[in-house]
Formats: C-alpha cells, structure tokens, sequence
C-alpha cells in the first residue's frame, strides 16, 4: 500500500493497481504520487515472479490528470535542476516499467490527460471506457508547457512524426475514444466502465510476452525518421506548419516540441528520453509557460467556479428563451442555445427572414451530420427547439430575451417594447448590443433592472466568450440569471459595468487604431501586420479594421467627442482620425462590406493590401523600429485595460486576462492583458517606464495612468 496506489492481486498473479490519491478529488503526478509510483515499481520488479500482468485503473472519476500545474507553475530557473531530477526519475519508473517483461494494460475509465496520458502510454495496451467524461490526449502546449514524462518520445514512436505532431503534441487536441482508437492512440474501446478489468485481464492472458513495438528488433517508426530519404521530403513541411501555426509569436513550447520530436527520432529510447527533458525543463520553468497556465487553466478556473457572479441566487436554467432579430448574430445565437437543450424563439420582421435565420443551425447541423459529430435523432431534436416567428406573441412565456436587431437604439427600444408585457413578468431582457450603452438603452423598457447586456462575439458557434454588461439599474439577481445561461451554453462569461465599448471593443480599438495612426505616420503597412503577427496577435489589425468597417469607429467619435466637449472636456485626436477620414472621403474605401479598405477585394475575396495607401500617406518614409510598432499595440490595449479598471468598467484581473484572450485575441502568450502587464521585465516599474518612452515617441495616449504609477511605486501588480 503506498500514498496514491491501491495494489490488488487476483488468484491468476494479475496486479491492478488502482490510482486513487486520498488527499484530492483527481489524480496527479504530485510528490506523493511520484513517491508510491516509485514504490510500486520496486514492488513489482521485487515480486515479479509471482506476476502474470499488471492493470492501471483508477478510482476516481478521471483516469488521472496529469501534472500537478500548482507545482509546475512555481518552478523558475532556479529550479531547473530539481525539475530534471524529478522528470528523469519519472521517466526511469515508467521505463522500468514497460520493460517489466510483463504485460502492462491501461484501463482507462475517464479522462487521460497529460501526465496520465503518458502513464498510459507506457503501457502496452489501452483500453477506453466510452463514457461520458472520457479523453485522452497531451494538452500540455495549451497551457504553455510540453509533455515531459515520455509523451513526445512514446507518441513519435506509436504514431511516427507526422501524425503525432499533428494529431496530438502540436495542438493538444483532446480525443474521445472513438477518434483515439482511429488515431492508434488506443487500441480497444469498451462500452462501459465495468467491462475493463474483465478486458483487461483477458488481454493479458492472451498476451504474455507482451513488449513495447519500440523495444522490438528492427523497429521502425510508422513514416519513417528523419534520417530515411522516404522522410525527408516531408522535413521541412514540418517547421512551415508550425511557422503558420505561431506566426512568428513568442511561443516556446510548440518549438521545443517539434525539435523533441524530430532530434528523438534519430536516436536510442533512452537518449530521446533525456532530449524531451532537457526541452522540457527549459519550457516548464520558462515565463510563457507561467502566464499561460495561469491564464488558460487557474484564471479560467475561477471563472468557471462563479468568480464574477453574485452570491445567494439559486442555479438558473431558462426555460425558453427568445431571440430578437434572426441575422447574423440572432442565427447563431439561436442555434448554440438550442444546442445546449434549451427552446429558443426566433423573431424577425417577415417569417421568411425568421425562417432564413433558423436556416443558419440547419446548415450547421447538416455539416455536423455528414462528419458524424451528431446523430439524426439529435439534429432533429435541436432543430425542433427552434421555432422561427414574425409574431411578438409567439414569445409568450419566455423568461430570457436577447435583443439582435440592427445596431440602432430607436429601432431597440421598439422591439423591447413589442414584447415586454408579453414575455415572463420576470424575465430577462439582454442586448447583444457591441456599441451602445446599456444603461442608455435600459430606459426604453419598464424594467430597468432585468435589463442586461449579453454581448456575443463572432461567429458565435466558434468563440468561447460572452461579456456580460451591467447598466446602472441591472440587479444582480438579473446578472446570475445571465452569468448561469452562458456557462449552460458552454460559453465563458466575463462580467463588466457599463461604458461605451464595454472592456473589448474599447480595448481592441486601441490595438487597431494604433496600427491606423502607424500609417498616417507612414510606416509601411505590411511591417504593421508584421509586427502584430510578431507580438503574437491571431489576425492583423488593419484587416480587422476593414472587417469592422471604417465608418463604425468615426460614428462613435464623433458622438463620443461631442459628448467629451458638451461635459466641457478637451478632446485630443488620435493619429488614427485623420488617416480614416481620409480613406472614407478622399478616397471613398469604407471597409470589407464595401468591397475596399486598407486591403483590396475581389468578389469579396481579400487579395492584397492596397497599393494607392503607398501614394496616399507615403508608406516607408518613417522607420519605426519593430519592437516599438509591437510594443505600441500591447501597450495601447494594457493602458485601456488601466483605465478601465480606473472607471470602475473592469473589477476582475480574471475577467480581464480571459476577456482579452477569448474575445479580442490578446497574445496567448502572455497570458491575458494585466498578466501582460504583471510580467513585464523589471515588473510594474519596468512598465511604467516603457511606457513613457512611447508617450515620449508616439504620443501623450502612452502616459501610464496615476494607479499605475502608484502601483508601481509600492512594488504591487494587479491581482
Ligand atoms: P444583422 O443585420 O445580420 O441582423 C439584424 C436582424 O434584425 C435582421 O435579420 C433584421 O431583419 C432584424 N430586424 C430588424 N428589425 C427587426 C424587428 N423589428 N424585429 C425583429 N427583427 C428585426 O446584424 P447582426 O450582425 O446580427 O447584429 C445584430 C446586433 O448584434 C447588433 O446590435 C450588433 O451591434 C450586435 N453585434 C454584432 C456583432 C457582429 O460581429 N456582427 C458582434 C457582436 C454584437
């Protein structure tokens, strides 16, 4: 009996051995783990005589988890060392192992990722439980790090470079069972949890002498090493796809992964073993690996838990909700909260636009179909849960309405008033507004506080996020009721308080108005998409900006300005404004809808950058060093994420870090907007002092905040 490891022997010499660490709910490869796995290894190497075959299985409701991330997130430089020793220790026990001239069978009855992957992978036969909850798969590099306890070496080996990368180290994909098996991730699936141990046992009954295929004479990794000219040819594919994966971005782990694997391939087991150690330690103790855990996994975590949601509300499931406005937004709207088993109606001005917008889930699920990612009883099912109408009465009943109209105020207010004395006496009222103030657009219905803003971003379907917008008025019962639909629907909330803009669009405009001003400055506009890609940016700004359309940002100047001088305040222009203005009267190019921006379109196709931007601001006159374009954009998007703290628009650095990576594609590598700020070199202070350095070069809109500099002062960061 060790810490972790419950030991079980049967009358036929077959040891299962189950994980099952009493002091948390999931097993992971903490030091009491590595401790009993250390013990257990001895003890059957020791007893070994006496064993016909060994199972892994666990107790709990997960297979076992993997790394322990409390631990890898606190190791630094410093701790190179002990993490080598750890990591080498490790892979020795799970070495010795699948050479115990035994066989060794994974029964995996739930999630098997990570760490707990790897265990399975050194098994030599894993068998799945088709369960609900049941994934395998080695995400290290979501959260910044890489496999370490053989995942690279053993996966290279199994499925040969090209599938293992692609399939399974490069992305992190999770796998169901299904897909596993057809990958050759695992070798049997079984319906239920209770079939494994009789699989398991009967599998190794059959097979005695089971080995590794790697350990067998003549060997040869499927598609060949980089050494075999059959391999070869497709070598340099491999850091191209990469390349397009990062684009340039400060990633260290998916590097580090591609060498491990390739520098793997071409040696010995054992010399593989301590090349993944020697990338992964590096990686683990690296900072992006610090900011993306944190992010991506803790920040994520707190979020999911309730973090920004208020207390003492009972759990909310809406029992219908209804959809205002069947377009782009609307459609899709409609279709993820039908997918979440929820009935939804869909309202339009004319039963043919209605019926259009439930087109948009029908054209999903069809695709779904044909890849076979859902049943005919199922789509049908959903599909049932939609039911489009033109008829405000056909909302009768509903207790959740989100508003998708156009983006007007006058034509909101309307449509609120349609169906607000026939909707639930109670019920929600959300905007999905991306501009308008909430609290502005609260006073055309009679329940302020049931009004909310529910602020979707697009294509729906695909983007985790759903910022949730408080007016002045909205109650907190209101916000849990809202905060409960978006984790129901498989969506991430974040919680903000009213302000033009909210938290994204306010930041992401200063991302891409950066890059506008940089060519009115006359920057060349391919270096400014250049730097973007290089600071780690998913798509270029200027593209963004036609995507948004030129005329959007000048329409909310102008108001905002005129709001700012009406208050008496003074307004100081962005280099941004005259470059727009400039494309939209001189030059009539408003953006992709209207077939001409900053890029030039073909039948709405994106074919280059337009060549008269050269001419008409002088492009490649001004030299701005790269890493000032790369910092001006991170620094634009972190100073408003300052001030919206300041204003009282942000209260969460969670909220904030996840908004910025889920919603507006704030460099993953950072970690989120404030861990951008947090972990900048020489700390706040070092932040400080960048920023005036830019303030000094690229304008006053640079200069750190009062909070900033007092927080800086204290030596504190933003938690
Ligand atoms: P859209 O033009 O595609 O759709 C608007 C729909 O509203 C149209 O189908 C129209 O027929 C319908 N409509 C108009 N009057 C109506 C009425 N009286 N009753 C019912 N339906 C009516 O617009 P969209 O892109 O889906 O945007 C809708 C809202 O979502 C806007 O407020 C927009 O700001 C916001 N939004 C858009 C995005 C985006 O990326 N497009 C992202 C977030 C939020």
């Amino acid at each position: 009996m060790t810490k972790t490891i419950r030991w079980e022997q049967d009358s036929d010499g077959i040891v299962v051995l189950i994980l099952d660490d009493p002091s948390q709910a999931t097993n992971t490869m903490n030091a009491d783990f590595q401790e009993s796995f250390a013990q257990t290894v001895e003890r059957l190497e020791a007893e070994k005589d006496s064993i016909t075959g060994v199972v892994i299985t666990s107790a709990k409701k997960a297979f076992f988890a993997g790394g322990d991330l409390r631990d890898l997130i606190r190791a630094t430089p410093e701790h190179a060392e002990h993490v080598t020793e750890a990591a080498t220790a490790m892979n020795a026990q799970l070495r010795r192992l699948e050479t115990l001239g035994k066989p060794v069978v994974a029964a995996i009855n739930g999630a098997a990722l990570g760490g707990g992957f790897e265990i399975a992978l050194a098994t030599h036969h894993r068998i799945a439980a088709d369960v609900r909850g049941t994934v395998v798969g080695l995400p290290e590099v979501t959260f910044g790090l890489m496999p370490g306890a053989g995942g690279v070496v053993r996966t290279t080996r199994l499925l040969g470079i090209r599938s293992a990368t692609r399939n399974v180290l490069l992305q992190g994909q999770r796998h169901g069972p299904a897909r596993a098996a057809e990958l050759g991730l695992v070798d049997e699936v079984v319906s239920a949890v209770d079939e494994l141990l009789p699989r398991a046992k009967a599998w190794i009954k059959a097979d005695a002498g089971a080995g590794q295929p790697w350990d067998a004479e003549g060997y040869r990794i499927p598609g060949g090493s980089p050494t075999d000219p059959a391999f070869a040819a497709h070598l340099s594919s491999l850091p191209a796809n990469l390349r397009k994966q990062v684009k340039g971005a400060p990633l260290p782990a998916p590097r580090a992964i591609l060498a491990a694997a390739i520098e793997g391939a071409q040696v010995d087991f054992e010399t593989a073993s301590r090349i993944e150690t020697r990338y992964f330690v590096n990686v683990v103790t690296g900072q992006v690996a610090k900011n993306m855990t944190k992010a991506f996994f803790f920040d994520l975590k707190r979020i999911t838990a309730g973090g920004s949601r208020p207390d003492g509300f009972e759990k909310y499931v809406p029992w219908k909700v209804g959809v205002l406005g069947a377009g782009m937004m609307g459609a899709a709207i409609a279709y993820v909260t039908a997918k979440a088993g929820i009935d939804v109606v869909l309202k339009d001005v004319s039963p043919e636009n209605a019926e259009k917008g439930k087109g948009y889930a029908v054209a999903l699920e069809r695709k779904a179909l044909s890849r076979g990612q859902t049943t005919q009883e199922a789509s049908d099912a959903l599909l049932a849960r939609i039911t489009p109408t033109s008829d405000p009465a056909d909302l009768a009943g509903v207790d959740l309405v989100i508003e998708a109209v156009f983006e007007s105020p006058e034509l909101k207010q309307k449509v609120f008033g349609e169906i607000e004395e026939v909707v639930a006496p109670d019920a929600v009222l959300g905007s999905n507004t991306s501009t308008l103030p909430i609290t502005d657009l609260a006073q055309g219905v009679r329940r302020q506080d049931d009004f909310i803003g529910i602020h979707f971003f697009s294509p729906v379907d695909k983007m985790p996020l759903v910022e949730i917008i408080r007016g002045e008025k909205t109650s907190d019962a209101t916000l849990a009721k809202v905060f409960d639909y978006v984790l129901r629907i498989g969506k991430t909330p974040i919680v903000v308080n009213d302000s033009r803009g909210f938290f994204t669009s306010r930041v992401i405009g200063t991302f891409i108005y950066e890059a506008v001003a940089a060519v009115g400055e006359g920057v060349e506009p391919a270096s400014i998409e250049q730097a973007a890609a290089q600071a780690g940016y998913p798509a270029p700004p200027l593209q963004l900006m036609d995507e948004l359309t030129l005329t959007l940002p000048r329409k909310i100047r102008l108001e905002t300005r005129a709001a700012v001088e009406a208050a008496g305040g003074h307004w100081t222009p962005h280099g941004s404004e005259a470059v727009l203005d400039r494309m939209i009267d001189e030059f009539d190019r408003k953006g992709r809808s209207t077939g001409a921006g900053f890029y030039d379109y073909v039948d709405g196709r994106r074919t280059g950058i337009w060549p008269g931007l050269r001419e008409a601001f002088n492009s490649g006159s001004t030299r701005i060093p790269l890493a000032d374009l790369r910092d001006r954009m991170l620094f634009a998007e972190a100073l408003e994420t300052v001030r919206c703290f300041d204003e009282g628009v942000l209260n969460s650095v969670e909220d904030a870090n996840i908004g910025s990576l889920f919603g507006i594609g704030f460099p993953a590598w950072t970690g989120g907007v404030v861990q951008y700020i947090n972990q900048y070199e020489g700390g706040l202070a070092g932040f400080v002092a960048r920023a005036r350095e830019l303030a000094e070069r690229y304008g006053e809109h640079f200069l750190p905040p009062r909070s900033l500099v007092e927080k800086a002062g204290k030596g504190e960061i933003y938690e």
